[in-house]
């Protein structure tokens, strides 16, 4: 197995440098609804600058570079034992390079490491095994205020009259966002699961965000509760960092997942509008970054 310590590296840099397509168009459509001279507009352009600037000088997008969340696929045979050696230590290279800020503090004490590497935990990395011979890595730069408004439900909720049901979702999803105000560095994407066990259910919060957000859910359920999410939450006014305006959030990404007749819960990761996801895909000596 060839060492990818470097490959890794690079798509670190990309991640915290440079906004994937995808995002950085939803937040030029939203900069063009929002009213002319207002706050909210300012917001998106003092964005737009940011994100330009920072792809060009290479520097990280945010000044919280988030928790670096990977997701890795590996074809039969690849030692995940090896995987996470490269990894981490792609991690502590971008750290020392300012890609990454660090971000890594023990619970207990405080003490950051300066690496960026804590416990097994931080970086998380998730393995799966596929058939083929293509190693797929995705990175998530997730930050720490967006991280912190995220919420979890569990229906029925008398105090939203939510049942267990795709509406009683839409209530408390909203809720969240509302509770969020400009918190979670408006406008974001928010990420839901429905169903699971609590663990779970934030896991597959946090996958759903993986998403392109030009893509559609295949299951025309959900691809309505992500329509009615997105325009109810557009219209709370609560507006890019919560200056009021027409874009609270960018997209709504849904996923269900089974649970046990006893449990019903409700999950939402919050992304800031700094969407930090890229891709790198690996097959023989071909490396492709997305
Ligand atoms: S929530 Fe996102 S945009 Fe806000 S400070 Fe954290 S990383 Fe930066």
């Amino acid at each position: 197995m060839k060492d990818l310590t470097s490959q890794f590296l690079e798509l670190v840099r990309l991640t915290a440098t440079s906004l994937p397509p995808d995002v950085e168009n939803a937040i030029k459509k939203a900069y063009k609804v929002e009213e002319e001279g207002s706050a909210a507009k300012g917001a998106l352009d003092t964005i737009l600058k940011n994100v330009e600037m920072a792809r060009e000088n290479s520097t990280p997008i945010c000044q919280d570079t988030g928790t670096p969340l990977f997701y890795v696929q590996y074809p039969e045979g690849w030692s995940t034992r090896k995987l996470r050696t490269q990894i981490r230590e792609a991690v502590a290279q971008a750290t020392k390079n300012s890609y990454l800020r660090p971000n890594a503090v023990d619970s207990l004490t405080g003490k950051n490491t300066g690496d960026n590497l804590g416990d097994d935990h931080y970086p998380t990395i998730h393995f799966e095994e596929v058939e083929g011979d293509t190693l797929t890595v995705e990175l998530m730069l997730k930050g720490g205020g967006c991280e912190n408004v995220g919420a979890q439900y569990k229906l029925p909720n008398a105090k939203f009259n939510a049942g267990r049901d795709l509406d009683g979702v839409r209530k408390v999803v909203l809720d969240a966002v509302n509770e969020a105000q400009g918190k979670g560095c408006a406008p974001g994407i928010l990420g839901v699961a429905i169903g699971g066990d609590r663990g779970s259910s934030y896991l597959a919060s946090k996958e759903a965000l993986l998403r392109s957000m030009e893509d559609k859910n295949d299951d025309p359920d959900l691809a309505k509760l992500e329509e009615d999410i997105y325009e109810q939450a557009n219209e709370l006014g609560i507006g890019p960092m919560g200056f009021g305006g027409k874009t609270t959030v960018l997209g709504v990404k849904a996923k269900s997942t089974h649970r046990l007749p006893a449990s019903f819960f409700v999950s939402v990761s919050y992304m800031c509008w700094a969407y930090r996801r890229r891709k790198m895909t690996v097959q023989g000596d071909t490396v492709i970054y997305g």
